[in-house]
């Protein structure tokens, strides 16, 4: 039952999105989170759990932040298949979901406390760790209840060591996995080659096919990216 809302909204000769598959329960080591800075009709963060062969879904409109002192809203949406958490491109125009999709992070999380996590979500209270490049630390989903639809959440950063006060969730605005900004997402641009920088990014080795020219020369002095600021009121795709 999990993923035929996802399935049920695609059609999957149109759109380069994967097609609905529950994993494997297999799967080594620890659950795999994402978010992606998605263009639709409304730019938005969907925020993505793997929990029992699923990701579990919540599209957030402001993004999350690492400020505890915000709590953002959180619409729970339908499960998507696992292969969606390396999904970055365009969903052709007359699609649902149709725009532009980043990867805007990715990693992985711990549960907190012993309750499995559709347990959690079944309470209402979901709470995690998670181990991305740009989302660190204990966060919750709290589901706030007897409200609207019933689908609403809030997302929730915990005070500990990984918090920054005053986070701008639009200053990280490009991808995990190719660097580039939503506009170059939307116009196929290929791959930055250059390691962007990121806080918690620090370790990560940025593959590249070709030579990194200013890598060895400069290390200490980055570009700024460049017109990667972009207003959450704008839409570009369709
Ligand atoms: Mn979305």
């Amino acid at each position: 039952m999990a993923l035929e809302e996802y399935a049920r909204k695609r059609r999957f000769e149109d759109t380069p999105e994967p097609p609905p598959k529950k994993a494997k329960s297999k799967r080594a080591a620890k659950p795999y989170f994402c978010v992606q800075r998605h263009d639709a009709t409304r730019l938005h963060y969907d925020f993505r759990l793997e929990i029992d062969g699923v990701l579990k879904s919540w599209a957030v409109p402001k993004g999350p932040s690492l400020d505890p002192a915000v709590k953002h809203f959180a619409a729970h949406v339908e499960d998507h298949p696992i292969d969606y958490g390396g999904f970055e491109g365009n969903i052709p125009a007359g699609n649902y979901g149709a725009g532009s999709v980043m990867l805007w992070d990715r990693g992985t999380f711990d549960l907190l406390g012993d309750v499995s996590g559709n347990a959690q979500i079944e309470r209402g209270d979901l709470k995690f760790h998670l181990d991305g490049e740009k989302l660190k630390g204990d966060f919750a989903l709290v589901h706030m209840k007897g409200r609207g639809k019933g689908n609403e959440w809030l997302l929730i950063k915990k005070r500990d060591e990984f918090a920054v006060p005053g986070y701008d969730v639009e200053e990280h605005a490009y991808s995990v996995i190719s660097g580039r900004t939503q506009e170059e997402i939307a116009q196929n641009l290929p791959a930055r080659k250059e390691k962007r920088k990121s806080a918690g990014a620090t370790d990560r080795v940025w593959k590249s096919d070709r030579p990194a020219a200013k890598k060895a020369a400069a290390p200490a002095k980055k570009a700024a990216p460049a017109a990667a600021k972009k207003k959450r009121s704008s839409s570009s795709a369709t």
